[in-house]
């Protein structure tokens, strides 16, 4: 009798989603004032007997969201006929197959729109890797072989700062006390902060009652959007520190609004409120630039990442000494495989990690990279944080749980990335029931129905 032939990947399937958020100002900063949060989706799908899929998504914020849809739909070749057992053995494979494509790579390179589709797709197979191997993706990775983990990073323009033994070196030292660790995070969670106080567009009476909320709800840290006009933001500066009071860290956001000059006169002139860090304070490629801001506004720290386009940009950072604070996005690089990479970059520096999160879903993906970094790498949460935004989380299969200020641990396997069915088919963009009824009705009488 011939053996049965190996499972495969059989479909990459792909999602247009979209919710209308920007009708409650939901997200609004000082460079995105109406933010549609929306989702390129993937779901790998396989013969294997076991029937589990890989999903995978990188955030985007409306339009163009097609566009990123398409760049998804360029991998699939890649991706359709692969043996399930080789693709979930060795995700690295399938992450440099991705950013090698001579003629893709044109696009990039490992930048922006495609990029950020691998991003997807190798997150979609490490999720399935994840459930075949009955994990939660932080444990999954927790749980590996240190030269495993050193196999599945590209160290190709790292080794100036990062070789592949010193990688092997930080990983095994995270190894010691890693069962203790472990436990603790089960028991306790990984701390949080919230950036839902603080979007441009509400008002100080909301600011009022969502800041004070937030030390009730046990957030040590409140996040607020900074940099359409000063004297706003002195304003809202004040208020939130009225209302938190000293001991609770305030940070403050720019988004990229500033120059280098205007980002130091305007954090400088924000300092009286003791903010905590100044998050994106101009463009999140000028590595010399936050440089500089970081020298002139110390005691406060400067924090990016959100936008970084891959490690190399993170490794020059580091280099420079251009940043206090790191935040990694789960889906913004090259997924998985990359992110370990900017995780040992840090640990190597002795940055701490503050991943940004919130958007549609990175909340329930990046937890995991912090919590794997906290059991196995750095062995610590000490002014680390993951931000955390409340909206959007019903759409999730197995959304985030925060309690007392904290991420708790998630418990079911994979990277907690599938979206529920119903929302899928009501958010597909254009011809869910949601945005079908919208578009014949006109936005005006369209009820926000997200969560
Ligand atoms: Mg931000």
């Amino acid at each position: 009798m011939a053996s049965p032939s190996p499972a495969r990947v059989t479909a990459v399937d792909t999602h247009d989603i979209r919710f209308p958020t920007s009708r409650e100002l939901d997200g609004s900063d000082a460079m995105n004032p109406d933010p549609d949060y929306s989702a390129a989706y993937v779901v790998l799908r396989t013969d294997a007997p076991d029937g589990h899929e890989g999903h995978g998504f990188t955030f985007t914020i409306g339009r163009g969201n097609e566009v990123q849809v398409a760049a998804i739909e360029a991998l699939r070749e890649h991706v359709v006929g692969r043996s399930v057992e080789e693709l979930c053995a060795d995700p690295g494979t399938l992450s440099r197959d991705l950013i090698g494509d001579s003629q893709l790579r044109w696009l990039g390179p490992e930048k922006g729109v495609m990029h950020m589709a691998i991003g997807a797709v190798v997150n979609a197979a490490w999720d399935l890797a994840a459930k075949r191997a009955h994990k939660p993706l932080w444990r999954l990775l927790a749980d590996a072989d240190p030269e495993w983990l050193v196999r599945q990073v590209d160290f190709r323009y790292l080794t100036d700062a990062l070789t592949p033994d010193e990688a092997l070196d930080l990983l095994r030292r995270g190894k010691e006390g890693a069962e203790e660790r472990r436990a603790r995070l089960l028991e306790r969670g990984y701390p949080a902060y919230t950036t839902s106080a603080g979007w441009l567009g509400y008002d100080d009476e909301k600011l009022t009652r969502l800041a004070a909320e937030a030390v009730a709800d046990g957030f040590r840290q409140i996040k607020l959007k900074v940099g359409a006009d000063l004297a706003d933001d002195v304003r809202r500066c004040r208020v939130a520190r009225s209302v938190v009071g000293p001991d609770i860290r305030i940070a403050i956001d720019a988004n990229q609004r500033w120059d280098v000059g205007e980002a130091v006169r305007w954090t400088r002139a924000l300092a009286e409120f003791d903010p905590y860090w100044i998050e994106e304070p101009t463009s999140p490629d000028d590595i010399l630039g936050h440089a500089a801001v970081r020298k002139a506004v110390a005691p406060v720290k400067v924090a990016t990442g959100e936008h970084v386009q891959n490690r190399v940009v993170f490794k020059q950072l580091l280099q420079t000494g251009a940043l206090d604070v790191l935040q990694l996005d789960a889906a913004r690089v090259g997924g998985v495989n990359e992110n370990l990479a900017i995780l040992l970059l840090a640990a190597k520096f002795g940055v701490p990690v503050c991943p940004h999160a919130g958007g549609v879903g990175l909340c329930e993906l990046v937890q995991h990279l912090s919590m794997f970094d906290y059991v196995a790498l750095t062995g610590t949460t000490e002014d680390r944080v993951i931000e955390y935004v409340d909206h959007l989380h019903d759409h999730f299969l197995d959304p985030v749980v925060i309690r007392e200020g904290h991420y708790t641990a998630p418990t079911v396997p994979g990277f907690s990335a599938a979206m529920r069915p119903e929302s899928i088919a009501r958010y597909t963009y254009p011809g869910g029931t949601f945005w079908a009824a919208d578009l014949q009705s006109g936005p005006e009488s369209g009820e926000d129905q997200t969560a």
